[in-house]
């Protein structure tokens, strides 16, 4: 039943009832009442009358006296109140004895006559006075019975309501509101069980309804999140890389199984765990932990699994997310990824056994191509004219530049291998600098370029390989010679600066752009522009044998203005 038709029933039951009570008590009260008027109207007046007739009657005479007036307006008022049964019969005996006693006064039988009459009337009445009030006081009873009986059920219903009613309507409420906050705190399985065919059944319908729906929307986005979750697995298990994610705490997220491989652990020994408490036991974790702090170029790292050397690069990719609504972004952790370099690793190392060999190989002729030339030049061998002399000249240009090509790469294949041998001892600055310029006057002659030195005097010895840093020495001067113009000049400069040398080779030349000052030590650079000739290898050879006798390397330069490149080396 329907609370609004529940509260129209009990309030209107209640107003009925309180109407049938009302109207059963002024039934009642007006019943008792006609009694009352009964008694005294019917009765009660005629007692009056008969007293008044009694009081009358010894002062009856023939003439019209005051006791005979009283008399006679009594009897009259007497005929016209007879009321019950009987008292007509005796009050007509009474009309019919008082005319004979109006004859004949002094009859004594007569008066008696009347005065039984009036007796008998007195007598009627009196019965009739008691019967009444009989009949009143079972009104009166009955009036009681009936409005208890009302007033009983008025309250039974007053009570019924006052204790049903707040609790009907309370107790759904108090029910739904604590399903809605089980709905707030995600529980999307909470239902409400009130069921009756009232507004909160259907209200329960309804919440139930949305509960059902957003268990539904939640699940299919768990299943959605969960399938993804499982593609982005299967997709990082599949990868040919290994792979391990952490938290900003450092506790290992997830590892594919390349991964696992290589570490040499189970998936469940290393899940969850913190992964500088497991580094303590693995050193391949460690040195992976360890040297994320290292920043620059990833360094190759060659690690043994499966019965096999492999070559690894290793990145880690610092994992930011922006919170839906928010602007910042937070750090939830980091993905190492350990890109297999192996394959290119083994074509590298083919690659310079490649240009180690032909280098190698090359040598011997370019060799014996120089001393055919020099026997060429000697008269002995005969004249050549002027266009064969220039012939010659030729030749003898490329076959140098072929002897510094196949020196430098003879040079790079040995440091790629970690075949070159250094032979770091006290040197003596001032004899590589005389060397490297001895060795590039010709050159220098040849573009008559002017070859200044300024070195300060009694500079100490330096920990360095001789031949080594007279090579990159000649290699400063032979590209100062090469990228100036004719008639420049290039300084040496040979000074301590603290506990160091500074070897120093500046030019006039056309400068390097900023853009390429930091490339031109990597290997096979060349700035754009500059003529091809060069292998882009001299400067990177520098860098690997100066950085290999603790030393550092470096160019200034101005685009147009001319270069310095210079070295610095430790003194003994
Ligand atoms: P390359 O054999 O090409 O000279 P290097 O490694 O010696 O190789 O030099 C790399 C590049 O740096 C050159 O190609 C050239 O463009 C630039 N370079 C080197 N030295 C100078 C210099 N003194 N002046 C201008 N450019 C230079």
């Amino acid at each position: 039943m329907k609370i609004k038709t529940k509260l129209n029933l009990g309030v209107g039951l209640l107003f009925v009832l309180i109407i049938i009570l009302a109207l059963t008590a002024a039934f009642y009260v007006f019943q008792i009442k006609k009694d009352t008027e009964n008694i005294l109207k019917a009765n009660y007046n005629s007692l009056e009358y008969s007293r008044n007739m009694l009081l009358a009657i010894d002062e009856i005479l023939p003439e019209q006296t005051q006791s005979t007036q009283i008399f006679e307006s009594s009897l009259k008022n007497q005929t016209a109140n007879v009321t019950e049964p009987g008292e007509n019969n005796f009050t007509m005996s009474l009309q019919k004895n008082f005319n004979l006693l109006k004859k004949d006064p002094n009859n004594e039988h007569v008066k008696s006559a009347v005065r039984r009459d009036i007796f008998e009337i007195m007598k009627l009445n009196m019965a009739a006075i008691k019967q009444k009030n009989e009949v009143a006081r079972k009104t009166a009873e009955a009036a009681n019975f009936y409005i208890a009986i009302t007033g009983t059920l008025c309250f039974l219903i007053a009570f019924n309501l006052l204790v049903n009613l707040p609790n009907n309507i309370a107790n759904p409420i108090k029910e739904l509101t604590a399903s809605i906050q089980q709905i707030a705190n995600k529980n999307y399985s909470e239902r409400v069980r009130f069921t009756n065919h009232n507004e909160f059944g259907d209200l329960a319908k309804s919440f139930n309804t949305m509960a059902e729906k957003l268990q539904e929307y939640n699940n299919s986005n768990l299943y959605k999140l969960l399938f993804e979750k499982q593609r982005l697995e299967t997709l990082i298990n599949n990868m040919h890389d290994p792979i391990i994610g952490l938290d900003n705490e450092g506790t290992i997220l997830f590892v594919n199984d390349e991964a696992l491989r290589i570490i040499g652990l189970k998936s469940e020994d290393i899940i969850g765990k913190s992964a500088s408490t497991l580094a303590l036991t693995n050193d391949l974790l460690k040195s992976l932990i360890i040297n994320d702090l290292e920043s620059g170029k990833p360094h190759p790292m060659k690690i043994y699994a499966d019965n096999k050397e492999s070559y690894f690069e290793k990145e880690t990719v610092n994992i930011t997310i922006t919170p839906i609504g928010e602007d910042r972004t937070i750090d939830i952790g980091n993905v190492i990824i350990l890109r297999n370099i192996t394959l290119f690793k083994e074509l590298d190392f083919a690659k310079t056994n490649f240009i180690a060999t032909i280098s190698h190989e090359l040598k011997t002729p370019i060799a014996s191509i120089k001393l055919s030339l020099q026997l060429l030049e000697k008269p002995a061998t005969g004249m050549v004219n002027e266009e064969q002399q220039l012939l010659i000249e030729s030749i003898k240009d490329d076959s140098q530049r072929l002897l510094k090509i196949t020196g430098e790469l003879l040079e790079l294949s040995q440091l790629e291998t970690g075949n070159i041998q250094l032979n770091i001892e006290k040197s003596n600055p001032y004899e590589i600098v005389n060397y490297a310029m001895e060795a590039v006057k010709a050159q220098a002659e040849q573009k008559h370029a002017e070859l200044v030195i300024h070195t300060e005097s009694n500079l100490p010895n330096v920990k360095a390989d001789t031949e080594k840093t007279a090579w990159v020495l000649i290699n400063f001067l032979t590209n100062a010679i090469r990228y100036s113009s004719e008639n420049s000049k290039i300084t040496v400069h040979l000074k301590r600066e603290a506990q160091q040398i500074i070897f120093q080779v500046t030019d006039t030349g056309k400068g390097i752009d900023k853009h390429y000052q930091s490339k031109i030590f990597d290997k096979y650079f060349q700035v754009p522009g500059s003529h091809k000739s060069g292998t882009g290898l001299g400067l990177a050879i520098s860098k690997e044998f100066i950085e290999a006798q603790s030393g550092t390397i470096g160019v200034e330069s101005a685009l147009g203005l001319g270069s310095t490149f210079y070295f610095r080396l430790g003194i003994v």
